[in-house]
């Protein structure tokens, strides 16, 4: 089970998630946009917007909507 479908179970619908990886070598942010799977799992739960970190660190703001 990925982090966001055990997320999800506490979720409310029109919830934002935040989702964020820590790198196991050196502790910085990198990528955590949920893979598709997580996605469809997301929209069912009524999340509509999604927070993520990119490869950078940065956060990155993504409609649920828009995105399938
Ligand atoms: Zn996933």
């Amino acid at each position: 089970m990925h982090a966001e479908m055990n997320v999800l179970r506490f979720a409310q619908p029109g919830d934002v998630l935040e989702v964020m990886r820590f790198k196991k070598y050196d502790d910085k942010l990198s990528m955590a946009k949920p893979c598709s799977w997580c996605m469809a799992e997301i929209k069912a739960a009524g999340i509509k917007k999604i927070k993520y970190t990119n490869w950078h660190g940065n956060w990155e703001t993504m409609c649920v909507e828009a995105a399938l």
